[in-house]
């Protein structure tokens, strides 16, 4: 059986420690998703979680799409299509890979 995660919460974050990582995510929330809506990649910083809870998307997809466009984003009168938001995925893809092969 595995044991179960253990979790404090500090200034109203909750931090879940699991094998070899820390799950950082309000205290207060009910469950949230931890991907975004739009782009699917996990929610990593404060940012991604505070985007996610105002817009629904992750702080990169914010910026790449909701910020310029808010009211529209608001009420969902605007989205990516599937292939903006695969073109995109694509970019961070390597952007990924070739932060990691700098190290
Ligand atoms: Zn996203």
């Amino acid at each position: 059986m595995p044991k179960s995660d253990t979790y404090e919460i500090k200034n109203n974050l909750k931090y879940t420690y699991k094998d070899k990582f820390i799950v950082i995510e309000p205290a207060s929330s009910k469950k949230k998703s931890l991907f975004c809506n739009i782009c699917t990649f996990v929610l990593k910083t404060f940012d991604d979680m505070d985007s996610s809870e105002n817009f629904g998307c992750c702080h990169a997809c914010y910026l790449k799409w909701a910020e310029s466009r808010r009211a529209a984003w608001k009420n969902e009168k605007w989205r990516p299509s599937k292939e903006e938001i695969q073109q995109e995925r694509d970019i961070r893809n390597k952007l990924l890979q070739n932060l990691s092969l700098e190290d």
